[in-house]
């Protein structure tokens, strides 16, 4: 293979993959290899997959499939990540033209094979200045030691890793240097930072979040994202009311409302407990925005179980909610349970689930209109000719809740004040406020 100059990287799956792909591209540069947009142009061409669930397989899978098939020769097409760790085998089997398969956490065997002196590159600061819009993620741990029955990522990514203190505020430091206003903290299970360091059960996070809060001064935004419900304790709750840059924001995937179905899932089953935490960071932040994510059609998910979710959610009144169908996942202590939901009855209340769900985001989105809020720009159009800017206050997190739009000039990755005239189901709507 002659000395690859320009890469192609194609980054799938969630934003734990995103941090990982910035990972190798600050080796690649630091390399002095050119990052190039078209796939056909460059002289290696790189994957990072996800292999959460079966729906995310099979976009890595044609993903990998179409670039194989449009490989010229003398380009080097590499395949990585979670769908490599769990099935590099039928992965080279499907794709012939795959020339190296790597798993998770390879970054640096990617880069040596690229020709990347990864020891002379790995640290040098100069190489790291890469924040694109507002926003960076900071991935403070990987890795899972929770015996979630529908979830592969334990065997993908193997038990809890945190990052040490001393490298995250190093790094949340480099990214507010390279411009991000907000930085979005990221993880399996972010509550549990610390336990693998030998911290007592979910008592580090809220350290990290004071040394993070400290090192990146009272502008630059901290969002918790990924909290595991038993771990949403009062002290944390406490501090994140207590900082003044960590946002009254906090997304908890609970995957279900139903004693029963949690029991079988192996997850966090007191829901009265979920009531009494979601009072707490209600009355601790009146102003606060709860996320989370339930999952519909669980093995042996009886109607009345089903119904159960449905309430439990119209009770909580999440601003922002996801649900997503069970999927089949090998593996996992659910892939041979008895009672499989049929797909179409799963849909079906993934379905009723996000109807419902809809009305009750849009109820809570009302509160905001009247309100003048920060709000980080990521766009900027025109509508019927005047100037319009998109972008995010705290109640929007990146990728998966709704926008604000408002009418007048900015610039992204600007901060600006804006007023809330309307809301929608998901976004805001409003003017900004001359400043
Ligand atoms: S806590 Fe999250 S990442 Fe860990 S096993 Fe459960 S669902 Fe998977």
């Amino acid at each position: 293979m002659a000395v690859p100059r320009t890469y192609h990287l194609v980054t799938l799956g969630c934003p734990k993959n995103d941090v990982d792909s910035e990972h190798l591209e600050r080796l690649l540069v630091g390399g002095e290899l050119l990052p190039v947009l078209q796939p056909e142009t460059a002289d290696a061409i790189i994957v990072n997959t996800c292999g959460f669930i079966e729906q995310s397989q099979e976009q890595s899978m044609a993903a990998v499939r179409a670039l194989a098939a449009g490989k010229r020769d003398g380009q080097t097409l590499i395949v990585a990540g979670c769908m490599t760790q769990l099935y590099a085998g039928e992965v080279r089997a499907e794709a012939p033209g795959i020339d190296h398969v790597f798993g998770v956490g390879q970054w640096q065997e990617v880069a040596r094979l690229l020709s990347v002196d990864v020891d002379a590159v790995y640290d040098i600061p100069e190489h790291n200045a890469k924040v694109t819009g507002p926003s960076a993620y900071l991935k403070i741990s990987d890795g899972c030691d929770a015996p979630c029955t529908f979830c592969v990522i334990p065997r993908i990514k193997g038990g809890l890793r945190s990052a040490p203190l001393g490298l995250l505020v190093k790094e949340a430091r480099r990214l507010v240097a390279a411009g991000a206003k907000e930085l979005v903290l990221v993880g399996q299970d972010t509550t549990a930072w610390g336990e693998d360091l030998g911290m007592p059960v979910a008592s580090g996070l809220p350290g990290l979040l004071r040394a993070l809060s400290e090192a990146v001064g009272p502008d630059t935004w901290l969002r918790l994202m990924y909290a595991y419900p038993s771990r949403v304790t009062p002290a944390l709750i406490e501090t994140m009311a207590a900082l003044p840059n960590v946002v009254h924001y906090l997304d908890v995937p609970l995957q279900h409302g139903s004693e029963a179905v949690l029991r079988r899932m192996k997850r966090p089953h007191n829901v009265e407990r979920v009531h009494a935490f979601v009072r707490e960071l209600r009355a601790a932040m009146p102003d606060v925005v709860l996320r989370t994510s339930f999952i519909a059609g669980f093995p042996g998910e009886t109607e009345a179980e089903f119904d159960e979710l449905m309430a439990f959610a119209k009770a909580t009144r999440f601003d922002h909610a996801g649900c997503f169908t069970y999927s089949l996942q090998q593996w996992t202590g659910a892939y041979e349970m008895p009672g499989q939901v049929p797909d179409e009855v799963k849909q079906d209340r993934r379905d009723r689930f996000m109807r419902q769900q809809q009305r009750i985001s849009a109820k809570q989105a009302t509160r905001f209109v009247g309100k003048t809020l920060p709000m980080l720009v990521e766009g900027i159009g025109d509508a019927e000719g005047q100037p319009v800017v998109a972008g995010r206050t705290y109640r929007e997190a990146p990728e998966v809740d709704g926008l604000v739009f408002a009418e007048g000039q900015a610039q992204p990755g600007d901060r600006v004040l804006v007023r809330i005239e309307e809301s929608g189901e998901y976004d805001l709507f409003g003017s900004l406020v001359p400043g």
